[in-house]
């Protein structure tokens, strides 16, 4: 029998029942961030609010768009900061999978995925090939019933905790250079990956380099068809933009250093106060232009607006908060005591929020994408767009 669609009111009661059990159940698993992180998951799939537009026999809800604008609305305050362990796989990779994968792949990931079984990372990044991401050079041969990986990607952001990757290689290198390249999941827990920590100027080793030797990846785990992966790697990256565009002020995540979130406006009212400067002209006015910034991001995650508008203004209200904070910090923002954990937790943003600009793409490279699918500006030249890519000169 087909299950009930419940009212959008009926759904925001269940929905803010959830959440009021939250804090209470974090309690109770105490261990690491990454075991809570867990228990949220599974707690919010066993609750049937893991995938709510996501296909029942996937484990999600089908339910529509309205149905999951309530959920973001009542969610976005009170997601835990564990709910960033999962960013990868369910901002990016399983809706990537859902659009492109094999039923065979949608049935053994999207469930688990999901339910928080998997934590995912991205493998795009590498030296040579950033912004120019289809310049990668990691390469995928076919063995068998496997292909065999053998390159470095970096920039991993939370590989270390990884279960999977999704990561694009070239496996044609006769092609011109976006034509060969195909996407796959990549088991990291195997002898041919090697992962090492970056240690950031924040202290902190959120990415890594990650060194694949000859691993191993089933044939049956490409995602899409093989050479064909540039264009699910580019709507993985739209994917991207729209959950880094998302204004997710948690509550809970106030005091978090984790994720690319800006300080929320009211941790900057408060330490207005505390440094005293509330009524300081010059303060005020940067205060009202933070809360504006703030106010803004809903409401363009509520109309919907190209990816790249998000993310980018997203990065621009990172920078400022982190410039009032900074600001307000005086001295104290420069040379500050790390057993001051407000002082911690305030130059950990002021030296995170530069990396905003970076991650899920440059704020050059949004204002390309947005100049060229937006406004119709002339493309960038690309004279290397139909040589083969062996033939390229590489970075
Ligand atoms: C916090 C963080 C997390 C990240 N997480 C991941 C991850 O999980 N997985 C992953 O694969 N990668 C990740 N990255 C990497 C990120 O995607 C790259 O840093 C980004 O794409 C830029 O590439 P690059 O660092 O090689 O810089 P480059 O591409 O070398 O760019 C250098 C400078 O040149 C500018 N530039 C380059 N090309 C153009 C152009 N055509 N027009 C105008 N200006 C241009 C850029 O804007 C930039 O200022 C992360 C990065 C950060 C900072």
């Amino acid at each position: 029998m087909a299950a009930v669609t419940p009212t959008l009111d009926e759904f925001a009661a269940e929905v803010q029942a959830f959440f009021d059990g939250v804090p209470a159940l974090l309690d109770s698993v105490g261990g690491s961030q990454i075991d809570r992180a867990r228990a949220y998951r599974a707690a919010l799939f066993d609750a049937g609010l893991a995938g709510i537009g996501y296909p029942v026999e996937y484990g999600g809800r089908n339910l529509g768009i309205a149905h999951q604008d309530v959920f973001r609305q009542i969610a976005a305050p009170l997601q835990p900061p564990e709910e960033s362990t999962f960013g990868i796989g369910i901002g990016m990779a399983l809706p990537t999978i859902l659009d492109y994968g094999s039923e065979a792949l949608k049935a053994r990931l999207l469930p688990s995925g999901l339910r928080g079984d998997e934590i995912w990372c991205q493998l795009y990044s590498e030296p040579g090939a950033g912004s120019d991401l289809a310049g990668l050079t990691c390469k995928a041969e076919r063995d068998g019933d496997e292909w065999v990986i053998t390159g470095q990607k970096v920039w991993t952001s939370g590989a270390q905790h990884s279960d999977l990757g999704i990561l694009i290689a070239r496996t044609d290198p006769d092609s011109p250079k976006h034509a060969g390249i195909t996407m796959f999941v990549l088991p990291m827990h195997q002898p041919g990956v090697e992962v090492r920590p970056l240690v950031q100027m924040t202290g902190i080793a959120e990415f890594n380099e990650v060194f694949m030797d000859e691993a191993r990846c089933p044939a049956e785990w490409v995602v899409g068809e093989v050479n064909h992966g540039w264009r699910l790697a580019t709507a993985l990256l739209a994917h991207e933009r729209v959950s880094l565009g998302r204004g997710q002020m948690t509550r809970h995540a106030e005091r978090s250093k984790a994720g690319r979130f800006p300080i929320p406006f009211e941790g900057l009212l408060e330490r207005a106060g505390w440094a005293g400067r509330r009524h300081d002209p010059v303060i005020r006015q940067q205060l009202a232009q933070a809360y504006i910034g703030e106010q803004i991001i809903p409401w363009l995650t509520a109309r919907r607006q190209h990816p790249s508008i998000g993310k980018l203004w997203r990065t621009i209200q990172g920078r400022l908060a982190a410039d009032i904070a900074h600001e307000l910090g005086g001295g104290a923002a420069i040379a500050w005591d790390r057993d001051d954990a407000e002082a911690d937790y305030f130059a950990y943003h002021v030296l995170n929020c530069r990396g905003m600009s970076l991650g899920g793409g440059t704020d050059e490279v949004q204002k390309n994408t947005l100049g060229e699918h937006v406004l119709g500006l002339p493309r960038e030249p690309g004279p290397d767009k139909n040589t083969p890519f062996r033939e390229l000169l590489k970075n």
